[in-house]
């Protein structure tokens, strides 16, 4: 509005200047033309403060959005590449030139004070059609024609809209640019930020991997001068571009040489020309601006459309209504019955015909060489994807008729690739903001991280890495292992399953975990999943996996007897290996 409320004044103060020249009325302008542009200044500036919170708001909003997507869908849809993919596409478009939600609201901001413009310009411009030259003018009385009216509707809404379209043309390039930027950002996000990663640099320097990373960060830029896009900018986009705003002076001529002809003939005063012209240019670039608007609209929804595609991957999974009754007695039994299962993208069958039942309150090892379908077993029963084929079943109901989250709670398991956060080691262990610190303290004892949380100031306060905090503490592979299995052991669920539990301990650690795991686990279901045979033999019945299928079951002792069986033939191998290599150890002799 601004801008009007200027020309406006401006033809006031010109036309009393080149007219009566009464000091009182200029004065009287002057002090309006204060008042009135320092008002719509406070406004403008109220505005734009409330425009830049929304902005940052409605970025906020969209995050956590995305954030909710990600947390409610299938797990079945967040192992597949091509939602990695897609999620990808969306942040570097945003990252790249704000594409998507980032920009509809400067589209509506831009329609909002293109329409108002639009509105006051035509406001501003009326008097210029309404005032006639007087007949004493002779041939000029033919500029009070209303053809005049549509001459300049045409030239001003016209030659806006080629302007607006050319405009539109030259942003359409970057809709077939999109491949090539999106891999320039993913190149750039991925080398760009890989220094910022401590835990590289270990890597880095030892095998000097910044040769790699400087090759594609030296490499072609494809948003630099001599690339694609910048070969683009410098011929046809920025020639659309440059003849758009050339169009649009056209307008400004043609407004000129009107409003000058009607002020010969006498229609106006000298001021007036000011109000006219310069309204006339305001309205020609609010029109642009709103074109301008539709066409990045136009532009932007093949990138909106990638938000949707990602926001509307459907939740295929059936899900159930059946509460897990909590039951005193905590006997849940989980029964497989004849699954089958193959990952979605894969071919293969990852499990075939698996069948077993879970010894409630026993404890259950499943052994197997690395591929042979322990860990996907697992997934399985806590229902991070469904079978093809068979069932799975607790107490005699097909798990798919539970609620996903109760059923979800009836099991703690801590998994290989289990992640901690960068929290509080409380918050951590209890999965919560708040929790109960004694029960965290034992499942932290009983987890063998009692002596490492003695020597820590904080305690249960001890900031985990350092994200957020230079007091953060960095902890081992060990360490966090103990935290996962004391996480898993605060959530006290009756059913506790560790794959790999000990991976990353070391013999003593892992030793004292073992010796202590009866007492730990006491009338839970438990699992223990892990190729290093010797660690398994003080579980009741053991489980041999072999190619996706359970090949032996028993306790250690039968399963041994079998001479011609997998387990005996892992079990000497591992024997075999662990006694080469103590007599190796032996029979070097020191130096
Ligand atoms: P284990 O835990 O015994 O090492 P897994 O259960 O992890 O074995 O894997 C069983 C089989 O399924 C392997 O052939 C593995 O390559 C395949 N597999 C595992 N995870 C996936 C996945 N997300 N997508 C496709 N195939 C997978």
């Amino acid at each position: 509005m601004k801008p009007y409320a200027t020309v406006f004044f401006s033809a006031q103060i010109l036309s009393e200047l080149a007219g009566a020249r009464r000091a009182e009325v200029l004065w009287k302008w002057v002090i309006a033309f204060v008042i009135v542009t320092g008002i719509l200044a406070v406004f403008n500036a109220f505005f734009y403060q409330r425009k830049e919170t929304l902005i940052d708001d409605t970025w906020g909003r969209k995050e956590k959005l995305y954030c909710e997507k990600m947390f409610s869908m299938d797990y079945a849809d967040i192992d597949k590449q091509e939602t990695h993919d897609l999620r990808a596409q969306i942040a570097q478009n945003e990252n790249w030139a704000s594409w998507g939600f980032g920009r509809i609201p400067y589209y509506y901001e831009s329609c909002v004070t293109g329409v108002l413009g639009v509105i006051s310009g035509c406001v501003l411009i009326t008097g210029l059609f309404t005032s006639s030259v007087p007949e004493k003018a002779g041939s000029l009385t033919v500029l009070n024609s209303p053809l005049f009216l549509l001459l300049s509707a045409i030239v001003l809404i016209g030659v806006s809209a080629l302007a607006g379209r050319l405009y539109t043309k030259s942003e359409s390039y970057w809709m077939n640019m999109t491949e090539t930027a999106t891999f320039g950002n993913r190149v750039f996000s991925y080398f760009g930020f890989l220094s910022f990663q401590r835990e590289r640099h270990t890597d880095i320097r030892m095998y000097e991997q910044q040769n790699i990373i400087h090759s594609y960060l030296n490499g072609e830029n494809p948003f630099g001068a001599d690339s694609e896009i910048g070969r683009l900018s410098r011929g046809s986009m920025g020639v659309y571009a440059g003849l758009g705003v050339c169009i649009s002076t056209l307008i400004t001529g043609y407004m000129y040489i009107f409003t000058c002809l009607k002020a010969w003939g006498g229609a106006f005063d000298v001021g007036s020309i000011t109000q006219y012209v310069g309204a006339a240019t305001a309205l020609a670039g609010n029109i642009y601006a709103l074109l301008e608007v539709y066409g990045g609209m136009k532009v932007n929804t093949e990138f909106t459309e990638k938000i949707f595609t990602f926001l509307d991957i459907p939740n295929a999974m059936y899900q159930g209504s059946l509460t897990t009754e909590k039951r005193s007695d905590r006997k849940y039994e989980v029964e497989f019955r004849n699954v089958s299962f193959k990952y979605p993208a894969s071919e293969n069958w990852a499990l075939k015909n698996v069948s077993m039942k879970f010894r409630i309150g026993k404890r259950l090892a499943i052994v197997g060489e690395n591929g042979s379908g322990k860990t996907t077993f697992i997934k399985l029963l806590c229902r991070l994807y469904d079978p093809q084929e068979g069932q799975i079943l607790l107490n005699g109901i097909d798990i798919r008729k539970y609620n996903y989250r109760d059923y979800m709670g009836i099991f703690s398991v801590v998994f290989q690739d289990f992640q901690l956060i960068s929290q509080p080691l409380g918050n951590n262990v209890a999965g919560s903001m708040t929790y109960d610190a004694e029960k965290v303290t034992k499942a932290l004892n009983d987890a063998g991280f009692g002596d490492r949380l003695e020597s820590m100031p904080e305690g249960l306060h001890t900031q985990l890495y350092k994200d957020f905090t230079e007091n953060g503490v960095e902890i081992s592979g060990g360490e966090a292992q103990k935290i996962a299995i004391a996480r898993a052991l605060y959530k006290d669920a009756p059913f506790i399953i560790l794959d790999e539990p000990t991976a990353a301990l070391d013999p003593i650690a892992e030793a004292e975990i073992y010796s202590k795991f009866n007492e730990i686990v006491t009338d839970k279901t438990a699992v223990f999943i892990s190729h290093r045979l010797s660690s398994c033999r003080f579980c009741d019945e053991i489980a041999v996996f072999h190619e996706g299928k359970i090949v032996q079951q028993g306790t250690h002792e039968d399963l041994l007897l079998d001479e011609s069986g997998k387990y005996y033939e892992l079990w000497h191998a591992q024997a075999q290996y662990y006694s080469e290599e103590a007599a190796r150890v032996l029979l070097t002799p020191a130096s």
